[in-house]
């Protein structure tokens, strides 16, 4: 480990940018990365050593430049004890005096370091990124072997290099985001959902007919069914039988409810989820009703349809991911059009006769 640390010093890989040594930016990268270091949790002597090592970087930038001259190269385990007897931290007095103690010391932190800092590698890396950094630092030791050279410490600083893997969040202008447009899609199901899907269900048709006739029949029957409860809860002798009388009411009237409200819905606002037994197993629930009068016939023609769009926020990740759903509390009776990676946050309008919607956050 240590020997690879050591011939990667001043020698930059292929696939690292080329980057001119900058003291200056040298220096405020390591004071951010204090900065990030300070709202860590992990508040360990390890953790210790890496803010005492970016004070010492901040003030002497130039000797980690990996150009200059090897010997004059990092930092020693004694000037690390003395930044942090200066920091005032308790019980590294012998670490600044003792070059024995200062060398043990450093070989116990180095690897519980280097293993926070993998682990910490996001707030380090986000931290820079908002403060417009194109640098990316490691910390890094090189041996000193024999004849009298010490260990020294300091920090790697390449030009941005993202790690593999590591998601690059899409550039977007959240006040600016396009509106989107809703594609029909496939409709899968069992023979009475493609039939749906395929021809629509003309109400004018003698199947509408009845179908609007049942419905009616329905109506009527809760509306009757309702009065009856009322009644009998008015009259009940006792109690008792004025909760039964309640439960069941309530129980079968919320049944009726199920049964009807989502055929008022369709006929209000020409467009509703479809019913549960319309709705595929499995996937989402997104199919909805939709009301169309076609130029020639008198009445409408219900249709099942699932429409679905790109979201643009998410970019090419989001293709086909925007699916629609209940506006919820916040969009009350409403339907909108919700992005399977953000449905909370990537929330677009629906509007099922232009087939567009913008923005809602
Ligand atoms: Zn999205």
């Amino acid at each position: 480990m240590a020997k690879v640390a050591e011939a990667d010093v001043g020698k930059q890989g292929p696939n690292r940018l080329e980057t001119a040594w900058n003291s200056e930016q040298a220096a405020r990268t390591v004071s951010i990365v204090k900065r990030v270091a300070g709202t860590w949790e992990d508040r360990s002597r390890a953790v210790q050593v890496l803010r005492a090592l970016c004070d010492l970087a901040a003030n002497e930038p130039e000797r980690l430049d990996p150009s200059g001259d090897p010997g004059e190269w990092g930092f020693l385990a004694m000037e690390i004890g003395e930044a942090l007897r200066r920091s005032k931290i308790a019980g590294t007095e012998e670490w600044a005096t003792d070059p024995d103690k200062a060398k043990s010391r450093m070989t116990e932190h180095w690897p519980k370091l280097e293993a926070i800092w993998e682990r910490q590698r996001p707030t380090i890396s986000d931290g820079l990124d908002a403060e417009g950094i194109a640098l990316s630092p490691r910390p890094c030791r090189r041996e000193g072997g024999g004849a009298g050279k010490s260990t020294k410490y300091g920090f790697r600083l390449d030009g941005h290099e993202r790690q593999p893997g590591e998601e690059q969040p899409p550039d977007v202008d959240l006040l600016k985001v396009p509106q989107v447009r809703y594609r029909r899609q496939d409709i899968s199901g069992n023979r009475l959902v493609r039939w749906m899907s395929d021809r629509g269900f003309y109400l004018g048709g003698w199947g509408g007919r009845i179908f609007i006739g049942a419905l009616a029949v329905l109506l009527a029957c809760t509306i009757v069914w309702a009065w009856l409860v009322l009644i009998a809860m008015g009259t009940a002798p006792t109690a008792i039988t004025f909760l039964k009388v309640g439960l069941i009411g309530s129980f079968t009237l919320s049944i009726g409810y199920l049964l009807l409200a989502w055929q008022m819905r369709l006929v209000s606002n020409r467009v509703t989820p479809a019913p549960w037994f319309l709705q595929p197993m499995s996937k989402h629930d997104d199919y909805l009703l939709e009301l169309r009068r076609n130029e020639e016939a008198e009445r409408n023609t219900m249709y099942l349809v699932r429409y679905v769009a790109d979201c643009p926020i998410c970019g090419a990740k989001g293709r086909d991911m925007i699916h629609i759903e209940s506006g919820r509390l916040e969009f009350f009776g409403r339907l909108v059009g919700r992005c399977n990676r953000a449905p909370n946050a990537h929330v677009f309008s629906f509007d099922h006769v232009a087939r567009l919607g913008r923005f809602l956050r």
